[in-house]
């Protein structure tokens, strides 16, 4: 018990003094500058050639999704979640020791060229993630927590990060055992994460772009805003466009839909309009619904 604790007060200090580390010397793996810069770079593309050109510069929900931002990426992603991450890997890992297993590292791919790694880490979390969020959809306690990510009503940036912290939970531990299995460490993961934050920023930006064929691979502004779209085609009643950085699963397994263009329809969930607008509520929504 004693060294759980340990290691729950470890991850916190340890992260802590990352954090200011990060802010006070910014280096080239920098979560915090790239994160801020990506920001930056997508908005003022959002700006300068806006698709929807009446939609303001601080659309409805700006600042909101901004908390978010901070409070998922931060705070919760990147030191509540790494102090329970470590206490659970500990436990799977003290779990796995009962059996004598010292570790379940299947396919060993640290012999592979450094690109190579990271492609195939970024396809299997992509696909992953792309289950993940069909589960969000399909089953109605996730559908729950998944509707904060839905009451986005004008699409900008930072409405990526506009979800409930339980997402981050249920995201990380189904990808945590097969990522565990190729052997891989959390610091390659750098390059990876940083590209699917853009990818994600541009998805919900108010950019008109598609990619041309490479939409075909990539998730892009047009195909994202019928995933957030409040109507859905009958018989697609548990919606559709599932990808998270690719839309390659979608065009695979049927769940691509791209009917027209999308620049104008209305966006959010049907019963969107009792939805709570604020952080407190929103976070508290899906227990309170439970216990109800
Ligand atoms: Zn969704
Ligand atoms: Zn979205």
């Amino acid at each position: 018990m004693e060294k759980y604790i340990d290691i729950i007060r470890d991850s916190f200090t340890g992260y802590f003094n990352y954090l200011v580390n990060e802010i006070t010397h910014p280096t080239w793996t920098s979560y915090f500058y790239w994160l801020i810069g990506l920001s930056l770079l997508v908005w003022v593309l959002e700006i300068l050639i806006p698709w929807r050109k009446e939609q303001k510069i601080f659309r409805k929900g700006f600042w909101l999704d901004s908390f978010y931002i901070l409070f998922n990426f931060f705070l919760f992603s990147l030191i509540v979640y790494n102090a329970l991450s470590n206490v659970a890997v500990e436990l799977f890992n003290d779990f796995l020791g009962l059996f004598g297993i010292e570790n379940i590292v299947a396919l060993e791919i640290g012999n592979l060229p450094g690109w190579l790694q990271l492609l195939i880490m970024f396809v299997i979390a992509d696909f992953i993630q792309w289950n993940v969020h069909r589960q969000l959809h399909r089953r109605s306690w996730l559908w729950e927590f998944h509707k904060i990510h839905h009451s986005v009503k004008e699409m900008g940036f930072a409405a990526q990060f506009r979800f409930h912290f339980m997402e981050t939970i249920i995201y990380k531990t189904v990808q945590y055992i097969p990522l565990a299995m190729i052997g891989f460490g959390i610091k390659e993961f750098f390059v990876v994460h940083m590209f699917a934050v853009l990818v994600g920023h541009l998805n919900h930006a108010n950019l008109g772009w598609g990619y041309g064929p490479l939409g075909y691979v990539f998730n892009n502004p047009r195909m994202h805003i019928w995933h957030h779209s409040k109507q859905l085609p009958e018989d697609r009643p548990y919606g559709m466009n599932y990808g998270l950085s690719l839309s390659l699963w979608d065009y695979l397994f049927g769940t691509a839909y791209v009917p027209k263009s999308g620049k104008k329809i209305e966006l959010g969930f049907s019963g969107d309009e009792d939805f709570p607008e604020d952080f407190g509520n929103q976070t508290l929504f899906p227990f309170l619904k439970r216990i109800k």
